[in-house]
C-alpha cells in the first residue's frame, strides 16, 4: 500500500518546525472545516479535513514524527493486512476534535492544537493510548532460514501496582470543581464573549486530588521496568522487516491501552551465501580435472551439505541451481533456489609428474569432441 505523505498534505517542508506545521494544519483546517463546506463537497471536505488532522497528529508529534520519518505511515496502521488509512484510529479522535472546533467557533485553534498534541497539560481525563516501541535485533542467516524464538530485554514504563497507576493511595474529591472535572470559563473571541465548560486545572480534569503520593513510582503512577520478552521470529524474514507485538508498546494514560512493540530485522551477512530474494548465492571452487572429466562433489547449503553433479566440460563460472535449497517465503509459498557459481582453480605449484602430464596434453593436437571445445577455451 502506498505510504501517505504527510508533509504533502500539510504543504509543508520535510524539515518545517513545529510552528510551520501549526500555522500550515491552522489555515487548512479553516479551509476545510466540514461545517463550512457548501453542501455538494461535504464529503469532499470532511475527507480532506480528516486526512489533515490524521497529517498533523503525527507531523506534531516529535517522537511519531520521527518514527513517520523512518518508517513511513506503515508505522502507524494497526497489524499486518490492514487497509491504509483506517489502521490510524489509536489515540486521535475524531469526532471529538470536530466537536472541539464547534464549540470553539473556529476561533481557538491553539485549544485544540494542544488537545491533539497533549501539550497544554489541562487535558481532560482522557484515555490515551501508549507510545510504540522500536526494538532492533540482529539474526543470523540460518535463523532467517529455519525461524527462531528470541528472548528479547525491554526497559518500559509500565503502570505502577501499588497506587494501580493513581500516584498515590489517598484521594479526595477536588473542591474546586466539586468533583466534576470541568469547570466554566469565560472567554473572549472575535464573536463576542462566550461561556465554555472546560476540564479542571486543579485536578486535571480527574475530580480528585491526591493526598499523599505513591512511593514506588513517586506519585507518577509509572514505573520504568525490565521486561524479558519471547519473540518468535518466523522462517523467511528479512533485512529491515518489522514484526509488531500488540499491547507490548508502553503503557497508556488514565488506564488507556498499551501501545504496540515493533521489532525490527538485522540479518547478518554470510560469510558463504549472499542472499538475493529466496535465492541464495554461493561460489564453489573445483579442480581443473573436475572440471574437465566431471564429478559428484559436496557442496554446502543452508541447513547442511548436499551432493552436486558437476557436468564433464564444464567451464569456469558455470551455474547450477538447486532447486528448494534457498530461502522459505513468510508467506508458506515454495521455497527459493541455491544457485552454485563453480570456479574453475587453475593449479600453481606442481608435481615434476603433473607437469609433465599437463605438457603432453598441451602437445595433443586438440581434434575432436568435448576437449576440442576444452582447448579452444582454455589454450588457445
Ligand atoms: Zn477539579
Ligand atoms: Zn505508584
Amino acid at each position: 500500500m502506498a505510504d501517505k505523505d504527510y508533509y504533502q498534505i500539510l504543504g509543508v517542508q520535510k524539515n518545517a518546525t513545529k510552528e510551520e506545521i501549526k500555522k500550515a494544519f491552522k489555515k487548512l483546517a479553516l479551509k476545510y472545516h466540514p461545517d463550512r463546506a457548501p453542501e455538494d463537497t461535504k464529503v469532499e471536505y470532511e475527507e480532506k479535513f480528516k486526512e489533515i488532522n490524521e497529517a498533523v497528529s503525527i507531523l506534531g508529534d516529535d517522537k511519531k514524527r520521527q518514527q513517520y520519518d523512518q518508517f513511513g505511515s506503515a508505522a502507524f496502521s494497526g497489524g499486518a493486512g490492514g487497509t491504509g488509512g483506517a489502521g490510524f484510529q489509536q489515540g486521535f479522535d475524531y469526532s471529538d476534535i470536530m466537536s472541539q472546533f464547534r464549540s470553539g467557533m473556529f476561533g481557538d485553534f491553539d485549544d485544540v492544537f494542544d488537545h491533539l498534541f497533549g501539550g497544554s497539560g489541562g487535558g481532560k481525563r482522557k484515555v490515551r493510548r501508549g507510545s510504540d516501541l522500536l526494538y532492533e535485533t540482529e539474526i543470523t542467516l540460518e535463523d532467517a532460514h529455519s525461524g527462531i524464538s528470541k528472548t528479547i530485554l525491554l526497559n518500559k514504563l509500565e503502570r505502577c501496582d501499588e497506587c494501580h497507576g493513581k500516584g498515590a493511595y489517598e484521594f479526595e474529591s477536588c473542591h474546586h470543581c466539586h468533583g466534576s472535572g470541568y469547570l466554566k470559563r469565560t472567554q473572549r473571541t472575535p464573536f463576542g464573549l462566550f461561556q465554555q465548560t472546560g476540564p479542571c486545572p486543579y485536578c486535571h480534569g480527574k475530580g480528585e486530588l491526591p493526598q499523599d503520593s505513591c512511593k514506588n513510582c513517586g506519585g507518577e503512577g509509572l514505573i520504568r521496568r525490565k521486561k524479558e520478552l519471547d519473540v518468535s521470529i518466523p522462517a523467511g524474514i528479512e533485512e529491515g522487516m518489522r514484526l509488531r507485538i500488540s499491547g507490548e508498546g508502553e503503557v497508556g494514560d488514565n488506564n488507556g491501552p498499551s501501545g504496540d512493540l515493533y521489532v525490527q530485522m538485522h540479518v547478518q551477512q554470510h560469510e558463504l551465501f549472499l542472499r538475493k530474494g529466496k535465492d541464495l548465492h554461493v561460489t564453489v571452487p573445483i579442480s581443473f580435472s573436475q572440471a574437465v572429466l566431471g564429478d559428484e562433489i559436496e557442496v554446502p547449503t543452508i541447513d547442511g551439505k548436499a551432493k552436486l553433479t558437476i557436468p564433464a566440460g564444464t567451464q569456469t563460472g558455470t551455474i547450477l541451481r538447486m532447486r528448494g535449497k534457498g530461502m522459505p517465503s513468510l508467506h508458506g509459498s515454495e521455497k527459493g533456489d541455491q544457485m552454485v557459481a563453480l570456479h574453475v582453480i587453475v593449479p600453481t605449484k606442481l608435481s615434476k609428474k603433473q607437469k609433465e602430464l599437463i605438457k603432453e596434453l598441451h602437445e595433443e593436437k586438440p581434434q575432436h569432441g568435448f576437449f576440442k571445445k576444452i582447448f579452444t577455451s582454455a589454450f588457445l
